[in-house]
């Protein structure tokens, strides 16, 4: 201040005008200083100027400064100034804040309070709905020119203090603008009055002006409510829900699912939980999971089922002039011991034996034949139900022909109906071939009959189903069966366009020793040829040789051709289907892709336990032991036959569980898998890769070889055994009578009894009885014999008994000497 104080002279020197004066201040304030006149006139327009472009240049220019005034004392009165000027910004600010909430406060509950009232109005008016809408219809005509005013105005705050006078129409389309605007200024947090106000005044025209025309639905109405409340209540801005389209693959990682939806990963694992998944945020979940958790979040789902990879193999709509005519495929089921077997060997022999000579048949699970009218059929070679199944289950469907097999000596059993059943669902027409008819007891017409009461009515019954009496013994009747088929093929139309890429399904695959991975592949479509690179299920390959079912080597294979092919990269499963692709990169894309959505999927469908399903199994648990195994074999066959033996073995409480199940040899997917559930692999014909080996050994996995059956069937079952628990047998050695009771000191009641059967014993189980009513169980404290402790007292003695932690005992209650046996026990 000394400094300020010293140069105040010289100021009052330079200019003499100086003097007492009165400062007032923009707002009121007032003050008095001795050179302050001179600091109004410099220092005020400076700090004008110093709010405008920044103090830095009005504090250092010095020919506008007011002489006698330092540098120093300038800025900090530049700084008072300038900090005054602020605060009555903040100050204004403040208030117009404060008045912009009271207002937008009385808006909302003006608006609410109006939103009731118009509820009430518009049930009135749907009362008065037919008057209004002639009422309407009739303004509507008188004037319709102001409808297109509003639309000339947009944005403009005012424009709804003009739409007070137009008519109905008009007002509709302001409140819908008020409202657009409404959610403009709500991103920007600005222009919220103007928006509203143009709904509530249209509201308010709505309300009084009974235009009874177009109006908001409550609905909207009470969105438009939130919105304000949302407003109000302030930053809910943000969190406006952006509906995306989540793309989402058949399985999904949760956070990954998360991340697509822009939601939290906890959020959504908590949504998760609601629904009694019990998941991590590394977890996979199914598609179906997921679309629940993206409509829950609001969100669109769009399914991906088929990766980008995919969508080389898909596609490509055969035209009509392409078509050409196909064999049809033809399944035999049927019940066990029906004839099926016999059948197909009948067919297929007198086949072979009427064009090949040598007639070397060679079983890749499919074949062709020629009827003697030239049509070529093919023939399914693997019989019953299952096959035809899993591969139905597995999206191939093959066949178009069931014959239906039924052993006139027999009439329909369990797997004829069965079998029936199978073809209704798959909706693959039938032909009955009523087998068996050589044998003295056949009963054709019984057949026919009994197949009425499933729904098949056979020509003879006047009905469609075709049915021929056949023997596949004397091969009666194989040739009418044959026409039958082909008539039955001409009737269904089959077509396919055999120039271009090959698809089709896997028959049967197998691991052969010299040859590699082989696949029958029943072509579908198009036309296989040696050289083609393709994909089949998680597998790839290039065609290297084809073989048929005659054994020979051929080029190529058509529409529904059965042929082995060699060349693939691993062994496909039956059912898998085959695609011809362009070039190797996109086969093995395919391949591998496939490959990681299965385990995915196998994943996903271990992680996908609700909690019905774990509540399930931890019941489950306490009865039943299960005992897990992997199972690779050579050929689908086998699997599927070890898979049946497996499940029958077995009780109540202790189960086989086949974990896995497939065709190749071991790997160390297989070892991984198995070392996760603690389950052995058995190999049947196939043998552990080295990786898996060493894989094994280091996880200590067990792997045993099987090449027959029953030996497998034999040491699962003894595995299976070890898990039983042991039995707990009772065996009764004794009984007693108590006599008499004496007390004694240190010991408490002790019985003296008389053995009466067998013998007691120290350290075996005692229950006292009384009237036959068991009243305690438990041990024996002493056992004496006069005055000796025992360890055992023979029939026909007398001897002094105590209970261990048990004192209620009376003459003439019999006691129960007991001994529990353990006893292991094997399943049958
Ligand atoms: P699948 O279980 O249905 O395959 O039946 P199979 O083909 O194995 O036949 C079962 C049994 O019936 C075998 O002993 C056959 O010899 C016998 N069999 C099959 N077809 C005929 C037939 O037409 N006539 C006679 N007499 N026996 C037949």
């Amino acid at each position: 201040m000394s400094d300020t104080d010293g140069k105040k002279p010289l100021g009052l020197r330079g200019r003499p005008g100086g003097g007492n004066v009165k400062q007032s201040f923009s707002h009121g304030r007032t003050k008095n200083v001795v050179v302050e006149t001179k600091r109004k006139r410099v220092v005020v327009p400076k700090s004008g100027a110093a709010g405008k472009s920044g103090g830095g240049t009005a504090g250092g220019d010095p020919s506008r400064r007011p002489a006698g005034i330092s540098d120093a004392e300038m800025e900090r009165r530049l700084k008072a100034l300038q900090a005054a000027k602020a605060n009555e910004e903040a100050e204004a600010k403040q208030r117009a804040a404060d008045e912009r909430q009271r207002e937008e406060e009385r808006e909302r509950r003006r608006a609410e309070a109006e939103a009731k009232e118009r509820e009430e109005r518009e049930r009135e008016e749907a009362i008065r709905a037919k008057e209004a809408e002639e009422k309407r219809k009739r303004e509507e005509a008188s004037k319709p020119k102001p409808a297109p005013a509003p639309e000339a105005v947009p944005g403009q705050p005012e424009e709804p203090r003009g739409a007070g006078k137009p008519s109905s129409a008009p007002r509709k389309v302001e409140r819908d603008r008020g409202n657009d605007r409404d959610d403009r200024g709500n991103r920007k947090g600005g222009g919220d009055a103007a928006g509203r106000r143009a709904g509530k005044l249209t509201v308010n025209q709505a309300l009084s002006g009974r235009d009874g025309g177009r109006h908001r639905s409550v609905a909207a109405m009470k969105r438009k409510q939130e919105r304000m409340r949302q407003k109000a209540m302030g930053g809910a801005q943000e969190r406006e829900k952006i509906v995306r389209d989540v793309q989402v693959p058949e399985t999904i990682m949760v956070s990954e699912l998360a991340n697509r939806m822009a939601e939290r990963v906890a959020d959504v694992v908590k949504s998760l939980m609601k629904m009694g998944m019990m998941v991590t945020q590394n977890q996979s979940i199914d598609a179906d999971t997921a679309e629940l958790i993206v409509e829950e979040f609001g969100h669109r789902i769009q399914r991906v089922s088929d990766a980008d990879v995919e969508q080389v193999i898909t596609g490509v709509e055969d035209s009509d002039q392409d078509l050409r005519p196909r064999p049809p495929v033809i399944t035999i089921m049927g019940h066990v011991d029906h004839g099926k077997t016999s059948l197909l060997d009948a067919i297929r022999n007198a086949n072979v034996t009427a064009g090949e000579a040598g007639g070397i048949t060679q079983h890749i699970g499919a074949y062709q034949v020629k009827t003697d009218s030239g049509a070529l059929l093919s023939f399914l070679d693997t019989p019953g139900h299952a096959a035809f199944t899993s591969m139905r289950s597995r999206g191939a469907q093959v066949t178009d022909i069931v014959v239906l097999v039924v052993a006139a000596d027999d009439s329909v059993m369990p797997q004829t109906i069965e079998a029936i059943n199978h073809a209704k669902a798959a909706e693959v027409p039938m032909i009955v071939a009523i087998n068996k008819c050589d044998k003295p007891e056949a009963n054709p017409d019984k057949v026919r009959t009994e197949l009425l009461q499933h729904e098949v009515i056979v020509e003879k019954m006047s009905g469609d189903v075709q049915d021929v009496e056949v023997s596949a013994v004397t091969g009666k009747g194989l040739d009418e069966l044959l026409e039958a088929i082909a008539l039955q093929a001409e009737i269904l139309e089959l077509k396919a366009n055999p120039d271009r890429a090959a698809s089709g399904a896997v028959i049967e695959a197998q691991l052969d020793v010299g040859r590699g991975p082989v696949a029958t592949v029943l072509v579908q479509n198009g036309t296989l040829r040696q050289g083609d690179i393709f994909v089949v299920g998680e597998q790839w390959g290039k065609v290297r040789a084809l073989v048929n079912d005659k054994g020979d080597r051929v080029k190529e294979a058509g529409p529904s051709v059965p042929v082995e092919v060699l060349g693939l990269n691993g062994t496909p499963e039956a059912g898998d289907v085959l695609n011809v692709v362009e070039t190797e990169a996109q086969a093995r894309e395919i391949a591998e892709y496939r490959e990681q959505a299965a385990k995915d999927k196998r994943a996903a469908a271990g992680a996908a336990t609700t909690l019905d399903q774990l509540l399930a199994k931890a019941k489950a648990d306490e009865t039943v032991a299960e005992l897990p195994i992997l199972v690779k074999t050579d050929v689908q066959g086998s699997s599927e036959a070890i898979i049946q033996a497996m499940e029958k073995i077995g009780n109540d409480e202790v189960r086989v569980r086949v974990l896995h199940s497939g065709v190749g040899a071991i790997t160390e997917t297989d070892i991984g898998l198995a070392e996760a559930s603690g389950a052995p692999v058995i190999g049947f014909n196939v043998r552990a890769n080295a990786p898996a080996r060493s894989s094994a050994n280091q996880k200590g996995v067990e792997i045993r070889y099987y090449s027959v059956i029953y030996d497998l069937v034999d040491d699962v079952k003894a595995a299976a055994s070890g898990l039983l628990s042991a039995e707990v047998r009772e065996n009764f050695i004794g009984y007693a009578e108590i006599k008499e009771v004496f007390k004694v000191s240190g010991v408490g009641k002790v019985a003296g009894c008389l053995v009466t059967e067998g013998v007691a014993r120290r350290e075996a189980g005692v229950r006292l009885l009384r009237d036959n009513v068991v009243i305690h169980e438990g041990t024996l404290k002493t056992l004496k014999r006069f005055k000796d402790e025992v360890k055992e007292v023979q029939s026909g003695q007398e001897c002094g008994m105590a209970f261990e932690n048990y004192e209620d005992i009376r003459p003439g209650d019999v006691i129960e000497i007991f001994e529990r046996e353990e006893v292991e026990r094997k399943l049958d």
